[in-house]
Parts: C-alpha cells; structure tokens; sequence
C-alpha cells in the first residue's frame, strides 16, 4: 500500500476551471471517502489520480512518486467504477483473472491470485458461472475482486454502489469496510451519499464547487463543521 497526496491540484476543462488547487494527504491503509453535491469535482479528482484526465496545475503523489506524467498502467492501482461492465461471455474466474492475462501472468499463477480472492469475497461456489447468472450483488463482487486479484497500492472507486438497490447498497457497504480491514489497501472512495461517508470512511474530504471545505474523522465533521455548508451538507439525509 502506499500514500497518497494532492498538492495543489488544478482541472480547468477548455477555459473553465472546475478544481481549484486541492491539497489532501492520504495515509498508507486509510479508507478515505469523498463526499460531495453532483457536479463537485469529485470524479474529475479520482480520474486523475487513475490517470485518466491530465492535470492542469499542481501535484499528484503516489508513495514516494509524482504520477503526473506516469500513465494509468504504471500508477499501481486499481479502479472500480459505478458501470461495473463484467464480460458477458466469459466466467467469473475469467472475468475476475482479465486483466493479469493481458498481462502475461501465468495461467497457474492467475488460478493462484484469483482463488483466495474469490474466498474473500464470497464467490468460490460462483467461478465457473457467467456474468448473466449472478445478481447485481454478486456481480459487484466480481467488479471487486479484478481489481483485488491486481493486488494494487491504492484502489480508487467511483459510486460503486449507486446501481444498487438500497438494502443491498447497506450490506455491501460492510462488506466493503470488512474488505478493507482484511486487505488494508489504500483506499479512496467516491461518492454523493452522506451516510455512505458518514459510515465507511477512516476521513472525509468534503468538496463543493471544486474546492474542499473540510477534512477530518466522521465524528469531527459532525460534532465541529467548519463551516454552514459541511454542517448542512454532514447533518442532512442524502
Ligand atoms: P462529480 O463527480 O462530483 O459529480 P465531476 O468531477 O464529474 O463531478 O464534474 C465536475 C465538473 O467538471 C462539472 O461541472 C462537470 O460538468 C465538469 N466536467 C467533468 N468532465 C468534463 C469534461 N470532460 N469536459 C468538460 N467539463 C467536464
Ligand atoms: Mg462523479
């Protein structure tokens, strides 16, 4: 696992500037969630943590390295979005092995990985099913364990539970927190859902307007806001 840092961070798309220098430490094995209104700037952070969007201005540090220039393949992490699109015609241990094989892992060395990962998250009676025959709560299992098998330094996810329905949205979030209290990879959590922050995250980086007004432990956002908008935002149901 490994650190992660912004410094100063900066997005402007054409003439617009949509973050507006973002400094946030991420500790090694901390699971930190950031919570947001829609259109805050939080998706545009992580992909570019990802590697996926340029960075305008400023600096991002993965452990002991600026990952600016690097591209997505060589930044040690892995992503899981909230349009988890599994292989249709592939099984499980396929989807779930995917990646390693692109990269030349060994046939025996993927059974390898894929095996105690699929024990972690309770999929070891599934692997040799297709994508078609599981339900949406296994089919985020799956969406978890490629990036797991990957064994990154960091994994970043966007909205993962959002297609959920609610009562499967509640348990996977334990099951995700139980997850990181196994693996204790670096993790850095995006979504809109208060509860979801309030709830999974070690720290909150609260945005709004591509800036970040607060961070801190749930309990410090809630008992000392720094201000109106992290009260109100915190306090209210999503
Ligand atoms: P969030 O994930 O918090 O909902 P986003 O990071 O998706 O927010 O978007 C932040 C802002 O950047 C929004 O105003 C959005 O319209 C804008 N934006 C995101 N991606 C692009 C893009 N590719 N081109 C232009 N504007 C974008
Ligand atoms: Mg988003």
């Amino acid at each position: 696992m490994a650190s992660v840092t912004f410094r100063d961070v900066r997005k402007a798309f054409g003439a617009v500037e949509v973050l507006h220098g973002i400094s946030v430490g991420i500790e090694e094995g901390e699971f930190v969630v950031l919570v947001g209104p829609s259109g805050c700037g939080k998706s545009t952070l992580l992909r570019m943590l990802a590697g996926l969007e340029h960075v305008t201005a400023g600096e991002i540090w993965i452990g002991d390295r600026v990952v600016n220039a690097l591209p997505p393949k060589e930044r040690d992490i892995a992503m899981v979005f909230q349009n988890y699109a599994l292989y249709p015609h592939i099984t499980v241990a396929e989807n779930m092995g995917f990646s390693l094989k692109l990269k030349g892992v060994k046939k025996v060395e993927i059974a390898e990985r894929v095996k105690p990962a699929a024990e972690i998250l309770g999929l070891s009676h599934l692997l040799d099913r297709y994508p078609r025959q599981l339900s949406g709560g296994q089919r985020q299992r799956v969406a978890m364990g490629r990036a797991i098998v990957r064994e990154p330094q960091v994994f970043l996810f966007d909205e993962p539970l959002s297609n959920l329905d609610a009562k499967l949205r509640v348990s996977m979030r334990s099951e995700m927190k139980n997850l990181h209290q196994r693996l204790k990879t670096t993790t850095v959590y995006v979504t809109h859902d208060q509860i979801e922050a309030m709830t999974m995250a070690d720290k909150i980086v609260v945005m709004h307007d591509g800036i970040v007004e607060q961070v801190g432990r749930p309990l410090e956002l809630y008992d000392q806001p720094n201000n109106l908008f992290v009260a109100g935002f915190i306090g209210s149901p999503a």
